[in-house]
């Protein structure tokens, strides 16, 4: 561990010869950015965090949140010991006693060996936003449970879906925009979110070198704040830009026609036998290698030159972008893109004007700039490289037009389509993988679809036994999903079923509501680890609280176990039968690996860890102590020896010691491999590994040479590279989608022409329509049931830059930034509805109403409301007073959200979420809003105040005692408190 002397710049006489100083780093978890930080300590205790100049991701900046660690760590709601809810009390009452470690992992590995010897998929596992999902995923796979996931499902699955299936990367972790030689940057959906002080970093340098910068969005916030243009768009209409952009810059020929003929599958024939079961489907050749069956490669182009069909990339070869074309065998065949053509000639400015409410000259003005960009600014950079047909070139080449986007767009139930839409826009605009546009990092990119399947039949679920695959994966077809012989889920949150066929993330916003209903099952245990379902996490959360403490016929509960880990006391906590209290990201060991969301840069892979700069709090263990410790009381494979014994002493053992398959040298990190700690990315385990990260700044970065660092889904050694290196399976070029063939699958069994696997009845009109192959744009599904007279605004939230979600409302500096939140609207459409600034209004859905204060605000569209995500918690929640501001004047949007949309046109009840990837819908709500009586003082609804825990920090001395400076200090104040 890295300890240096500390040195006060200036010494102010408060300190003695005895304090000892130090410097220790590891890695900030205030929010999900992973920045590098140094926790400066005195006598043991953090005295104030700072950002970590030697860290590639932060390069020593660090935001507020980060800065504040020291009152996470000393806050009042911090749990310290494990407790059972008492005997008598009721779920919900908050009525708990403290019970020992032994007690509560007894009482676990109980039930949890019972259910796996009888039917493991009563056992679900859910976490929110966890940074350790390679080990959680790993405890389901072998617990033999397909309950499993984490928060992706009502955060941006559909960003991971919608370009992973199109590119095989997607934004933040996966990969981002090249702020360092972009000349045009455009963010559209995101405030401050995701990537946090490197997008600020970049953002800056990229304003200074002179780069224009056009934000998008509803509301002007975050780093819109400092865009050169802002352009107002109505919620959920942001796929219809992208396809009048699209169809902008096809119509003036000016997309990039190398980058799209050559890496992109618009020359790719398509069989167009109306009639076939193969109609749509890319037409291969079978006196062609296919090669792997997952990604063949016998697919056809059309030489215009010689009036044939050829193997795609043939050399010498340019395919034919348009036009229709018939094979020697009488199949009609055309380029895909001429398909796509087709689709956007219609989707012209005008039309994207009456939805977006852009006008249609701000967008033709749009995909100019974009167009002229690209012709003027063009970036060569003298690096040969060599493509995956063997091609070499002599540079790599770049168009300098950079987006960042994430769940402004992906949070709507047409997400997915509308997301595919920006990865085909930018394709066609040859920004991916090239200097000044979109950047893979590693292990992206992956395949398209990538070969990781979830398991496909309920006899995969077996007593115990491992499921055969991970419970989370990729489907490429009806074949891949996960139901039963009737075509009904299997997984209690219904992902991989007909309802939600590309559920990649899973659907934790419905896990409670179907448990509850025992829709397709009742469960009997659910752990939740780190997130607020019981709050800012749920969707109708009133009536999810109800759910948890419902009772069936027989008297328990609907959900008869829920044990929930977590650091904090919150409004999840209430609803536990056990409560395990986690340490805080000081207190242990982390893993940022590159078998789950690494922070690796554009120019290579890079991971990093968290080291415990502070023993653990009370009884506190880390949860993934919890895990490792659970796995081998229950002897799943993985954790256990070939003679029966526990193969791993603890979670830093196991991180040292596991790989993927024996000899394979891959394991959970890639630096100081090998015995002697001096291989990278593969190589035998080293047992000096966790010092080896610690000594160098808790981060190992691995520099791609150069001429593997661009064009990695077709460059044929960088691919051959990342296969050896345990990043991919297979070392098929990855062309990138713009028609998905994946999506037509799905269209032809819906439409009863693919033998196989086809939706039951209710469902087919609903997956013949979304799975489009090619990107559409449809108004978000909850406005069909809305009356959009009486419901006229959209209603959004987004995530302010001092605050991670719930997770800093006890946090004494945090709250001094945000302790209320108002709702924002345009002063005009306010004032039209009889709203003053400052006062008190009702905001009112057709799923129910809040009361709050209303603030007017310029920087938003005059159709949409917003606020600050879970600023408003429940009374008594997180230890504050139960007249504290956050319950009083703060509220929560999510009670007027519904989880699930009612049945209609004959559709059953489905989830509030894409019908494509079962991304939560949050943002497609419609709400009036009016004032409230004119003593109105509160907000409404309020919930009867939680009481304090037992073992709770009451750390209101401490905090005092750090203000105070000195342990001396702190100790005759501590004195003083007592005495008063
Ligand atoms: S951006 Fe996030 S990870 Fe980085 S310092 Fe701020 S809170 Fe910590």
């Amino acid at each position: 561990m890295c300890q240096t002397e500390w040195r006060p710049l200036v010494d102010h006489g408060a300190r003695t010869q005895n304090e000892k100083l130090d410097i220790k780093t590891t890695t900030c978890y205030m929010c999900a950015c992973r920045c590098g930080i140094r926790v400066h300590m005195r006598d043991g205790e953090v005295r104030y965090i700072d950002g970590n100049p030697e860290h590639p991701l932060n390069q020593g900046v660090i935001c507020a949140k980060g800065a504040s660690g020291i009152m996470k760590q000393y806050s009042p709601a911090r749990l310290t010991q494990p407790l059972m809810r008492k005997r008598d009390a009721e779920r919900g009452a908050a009525q708990f006693e403290p019970v020992s470690w032994e007690v509560a992992l007894e009482t676990i590995e109980k039930r949890l060996a019972h259910l796996r010897a009888t039917d493991p998929k009563k056992f679900a596992l859910f976490t929110g936003r966890d940074q350790m999902q390679a080990l959680t995923g790993l405890f389901a796979k072998q617990f033999g449970t397909p309950n499993y996931a984490a928060h992706g499902g009502f955060c941006s699955a559909n960003m991971a879906a919608g370009m992973i299936y199109t590119i095989g990367g997607s934004f933040w972790e996966f990969g981002g925009p090249d702020l360092d030689r972009a000349k045009l940057f455009i963010m559209i959906g995101t405030a401050e979110d995701h990537h946090s002080n490197p997008l600020k970093i970049a953002i800056s340098k990229f304003k200074r070198a002179g780069g224009r910068f056009i934000a998008i969005n509803p509301i002007r916030t975050g780093y819109a704040a400092i865009a050169d243009e802002w352009i107002p768009i109505r919620p959920g209409t942001d796929g219809a830009l992208f396809m009048a952009l699209i169809h902008e810059l096809i119509k003036a020929d000016a997309y990039d026609h190398e980058f799209v003929k050559r890496y992109t599958n618009a020359g790719e024939l398509l069989d167009m036998r109306a009639e076939s079961d193969t109609f749509g489907l890319f037409v291969k050749d079978p006196a062609l290698p296919e090669g792997n069956p997952l990604f063949p490669q016998n697919h056809l182009w059309w030489d215009a030159k010689a009036g044939k069909a050829v193997q795609h990339h043939a050399p010498g070869v340019e395919p034919a972008l348009d036009g229709r074309y018939v094979l020697d065998d009488g199949t009609p065949v055309a380029p895909s893109f001429a398909l796509l053509r087709e689709r956007m000639a219609e989707t012209t400015p005008e039309w994207a004007q009456e939805i977006t409410g852009i006008a249609a000259e701000t967008i033709r003005r749009l995909a100019r700039e974009m167009a002229q960009t690209a012709r003027d600014h063009k970036i060569t950079l003298p690096i040969e490289w060599t493509d995956a047909w063997g091609v070499k070139h002599e540079s790599v080449t770049g168009n300098p037009i950079a987006f960042h986007a994430m769940r402004g767009l992906a949070a709507h139930s047409n997400g997915f389509q509308s997301i595919r839409a920006l990865a085909v826009l930018m394709s066609l605009l040859g920004t991916i993988d090239r200097p000044g546009g979109f950047r893979h990092k590693s292990p992206y990119p992956r395949a398209v679809p990538p070969s990781a399947k979830p398991p496909s039949s309920p006899n995969d679920v077996k007593p115990n036994t491992p499921l055969p695959a991970g419970p989370l994966g990729w489907p490429a077809a009806p074949g891949d999903l996960f139901i039963d012989e009737a075509g009904e889920p299997v997984r209690i949150d219904k992902a991989f079923s007909w309802e939600y066929p590309l559920a990649v993330h899973g659907l934790m916003h419905n896990v409670i509501t179907n448990a509850w209903r025992g829709d397709p099952y009742p469960i009997d245990t659910l752990l939740i680890f780190m997130a607020n379902m019981a709050w800012n996490s749920s969707m109708n959360t009133s009536e999810v609280r109800k759910m948890l403490t419902d009772r069936g016929p027989d008297g328990e509960y609907k959900i008869p176990f829920l044990v929930v880990c977590d650091a904090f006391q919150s409004e999840m906590t209430a609803f536990a039968d056990l409560i395990l209290p986690d340490t805080t990201y000081l207190e242990r060991h982390d893993a940022m690996s590159m078998l789950d969301r690494p922070i690796s840069e554009f120019d290579g892979p890079v991971d990093s860890v968290r080291v415990p700069v502070l023993p653990p709090t009370g009884e506190c263990r880390p949860f993934q102590e919890v895990l490792v410790e659970l796995a081998s009381r229950l002897k799943l494979p993985a954790f256990t020896t070939a003679q029966g014994t526990r193969k791993f002493k603890d979670y830093p053992d196991f991180v040292v010691n596991f790989t993927t398959a024996p000899e394979s040298g891959v394991g959970f990190l890639i630096g100081w491999r090998g015995k002697d700690g001096d291989k990278a990315l593969v190589g035998e385990p080293n047992p000096r590994q966790w010092e080896e990260y610690a000594k160098n700044n808790c981060v190992f970065h691995y520099t791609l040479p150069e001429e593997l660092q661009y064009m990695r889904g077709v460059n044929g050694p960088y691919l051959q590279f990342a296969v050896e290196k345990g990043f991919r399976k297979y070392a098929e070029p990855i062309v990138i989608q713009l028609y998905s063939d994946v999506m037509q699958k799905f269209r032809l069994a819906a439409q009863g022409k693919a033998a196989g696997r086809q939706p039951p009845e209710h469902l087919r009109a609903r997956v013949e329509r979304y799975f489009d192959p090619l990107p559409f744009w449809y108004a978000p599904l909850e406005l069909a049931t809305t009356d959009l007279e009486r419901f006229p605004l959209a209603a959004v939230t987004q995530r302010p830059m001092a605050m991670y979600h719930s997770w800093d409302s006890q946090n004494a500096w945090l709250r001094q930034i945000h302790g209320e939140n108002y709702l924002y609207m345009n002063p005009r459409m306010a004032q039209e509805n009889g709203i003053e600034d400052g006062g008190w209004i009702y905001v009112e859905s057709q799923w129910g109403k809040v009361r709050c204060m209303a603030r007017y605000s310029e920087a938003v569209e005059p159709g949409t409301v917003w606020t600050w995500n879970a600023i408003g918690k429940a009374a008594g929640a997180w230890n504050l007073g139960p007249d504290a501001n956050e319950s009083q004047r703060g509220f929560l949007l999510n009670h007027l959200i519904t989880e699930e949309l009612p049945a209609g046109d004959g559709v059953r009840r489905v989830s509030n979420s894409d019908p494509v990837t079962g991304q939560a819908a949050w943002y497609d709500v419609r709400v009036r809003v009016y004032p409230a009586e004119a003593d109105a003082d509160h907000t409404l609804p309020q919930f009867t105040p939680m009481q304090p825990l037992p073992g709770s920090t009451g750390t209101v001395e401490r905090i005092q005692a750090y203000f105070a400076g000195s342990g001396k200090f702190a100790a005759r104040l501590r004195n003083v408190v007592k005495r008063k």
